[in-house]
């Protein structure tokens, strides 16, 4: 009888699929994520790069300028793919969105032409607002390809963060990850409508925020944390074959609370962002212009200190500092 010949088995690989392109083993593109003309009809692209690796590994998504105007971010994913032309993946792949509201960093501003908060708008619509459109597109032509998200951002004006990741509480796959990426800080957070966090929450990725400096402003310890944690995750899911140091051991906190001002006036802050604290310990002064000393602004509770506002000028409500505590 003549002999047959065995069908050889096809080699699985896995299917790394972004903005409708396949991205093959090895390959380095950048793609466009289309949202939207501007009223000047110039089309407003958004470049999603892609590293893939010979070699399957993890999908990690790393973004930043979700607010237009937090630009730490950007330059922490800027480092990254500098990083990764010296010292290419070893295994998976890397997606970075350096600017995903290129809107919003066009004109230095956190929220979108249409005045949203674009973390409030997923997972989006096709035919929505413009930052609906936008939160459609990155979780129906993006996400799907990433296995781990890391999402960059910092501050809002005058809100100085002490660099921090926050996950979802009860998410262990995503607390995991942050012990890997050992930040100073890690901080539950309770879901938040709207959020990118929130929609991911219902699916089995695990999602990190890093939070750190102010916005438009870069923050050179953020920076340093955000490049140290990123690469940290790259080597601990072998997607860098190198075994990352042992971890420092962050803070893990549950719950914080902002301290506000009784009183307006100028603002003499004595406490360092990520000092830890003892209840009743003098945070700042808060004074009057002509020599008159108003208030002394203490800790409400023994923690750390997570957020420090630096505006020489308070009134009275404003949030002056974010406290964490375990
Ligand atoms: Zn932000």
């Amino acid at each position: 009888m003549p002999r047959t010949k065995q069908p050889s088995t096809p080699k699985v690989c896995k299917l790394v699929r972004v903005l409708g392109e396949n991205v093959l083993p090895g390959e380095q593109i950048t793609l466009d994520l289309q949202v939207a003309k501007l009223y000047t009809r110039t089309q407003v692209d958004i470049p999603v790069v892609v590293h893939r690796a010979k070699h399957e590994g993890p999908t990690l998504l790393v973004m930043a300028a979700m607010h237009g105007d937090e630009v730490t971010g950007i330059e922490i994913a800027r480092r990254m793919l500098v990083a990764l032309k010296r010292r290419p993946l070893d295994r998976g792949t890397l997606i970075a969105i350096p600017v995903l509201n290129v809107f919003g960093f066009l004109a230095m501003q956190r929220e979108m032409p249409d005045g949203r908060d674009l973390n409030r708008c997923f997972p989006g619509s096709e035919h929505g607002s413009l930052a609906a459109r936008l939160a459609h597109a990155l979780v129906n032509e993006v996400l799907p390809a990433a296995d781990v998200v890391i999402d960059l951002h910092a501050g809002g004006a005058q809100r100085m963060n002490f660099p921090q990741l926050r996950y979802t509480a009860g998410s262990q796959p995503a607390l995991e990850l942050a012990r890997l990426f050992d930040p100073p800080v890690i901080l539950s957070s309770k879901k938040i409508a709207g959020t990118l966090r929130h929609h991911l929450a219902k699916t089995d990725k695990p999602y990190l925020l890093f939070e750190g400096g102010a916005s438009k402003q870069f923050d050179d310890l953020t920076t340093e944390e955000g490049v140290r944690g990123i690469s940290r995750v790259l080597m601990g899911t072998k997607m860098w074959d190198q075994e990352p140091r042992s971890p420092r051991g962050a803070a893990e906190l549950s719950n914080s609370s902002w301290v506000r001002a009784n009183y307006s006036g100028l603002l003499d802050t004595i406490v360092e962002n990520g000092a830890e604290v003892k209840k009743g310990e003098v945070l700042a002064y808060v004074n009057d212009p002509y020599g008159k000393s108003l208030n002394k602004v203490r800790a409400p509770f023994n923690g750390q200190v997570l957020c420090v506002n630096t505006s020489p000028v308070v009134n009275q409500g404003d949030a002056m500092f974010h406290i964490g505590k375990a």
